[in-house]
């Protein structure tokens, strides 16, 4: 499927994927994206190539990247997990690969709970630094409050929502940070489901930018 994608995600989280120091929800987000997005796919590739160069270099003394962390996160993006059994995918399904593999199938496998104003919500199992959820929200109803402590990204996987500034379709994802105010109301024409991740509050200041600095060192 064709996927015009308009919001994409940034060049930190980029790299922080690269060089393996994202949390585990953040890296969920970003397998997630990409699966759908072959611009960010591309721009992935080239910060794993640079990073790949600084593995060699730095193999002797200093290891500044994890090369297990590394492998894991292409595998996810190659859509195989390690050393664990999955399930097989669905086609052309709402879920991509990578949250498929979370949830143990596709939309029908999702243990949705009940939050109030027919919004649902189920938590993914990740790592404690981070957390990922898929989000239900009816057709034409405003999303509860998400909360942006720290940092937050929300990905559309099906209808719309749309907020003051901007639309967000399928694969767009909203970054927004503890500066973000804003109303998104779902699409009239279509439930809209997420996949929202968002880290701890502090925890993940300051990673980014040090992070952002291995690459610039080169
Ligand atoms: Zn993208
Ligand atoms: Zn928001």
């Amino acid at each position: 499927m064709k996927q015009n994608i308009k919001h994409h995600l940034t060049d930190s989280i980029l790299m922080g994927y690269a060089s393996g120091g994202l949390p585990e929800a953040f890296n969920l987000m970003v397998a997630t994206h990409v699966s759908l997005c072959d611009e960010c796919r591309a721009r992935l590739e080239g910060f794993e190539a640079v990073g790949g160069e600084m593995l060699d270099q730095t193999a002797s003394n200093e290891v500044v990247m994890d090369a297990g962390s590394l492998a894991a996160t292409m595998s996810l993006i190659a859509g195989g997990a390690s050393d664990e059994i999955r399930m097989p995918r669905v086609r052309s399904s709402v879920l991509p690969g990578p949250l498929q593999d979370y949830v143990g199938g596709d939309l029908d496998a999702v243990q949705w709970r009940a939050v109030g104003m027919g919004v649902k919500q189920a938590i993914l199992p990740t790592s404690k630094d981070a957390s990922a959820r898929l989000l239900f929200i009816p057709a034409g109803a405003a999303m509860p409050d998400h909360g942006h402590h720290g940092l937050e990204m929300t990905m559309v996987l099906q209808g719309a929502f749309q907020d003051e500034d901007d639309y967000f379709a399928r694969g767009d994802v909203e970054v927004a940070d503890s500066d973000t105010h804003h109303t998104p109301v779902a699409d009239i024409h279509e439930d809209c489901i997420c996949l929202a991740v968002t880290d701890a509050p502090l925890q993940f200041q300051g990673l980014l930018p040090k992070i952002a600095q291995r690459f610039a060192r080169i």
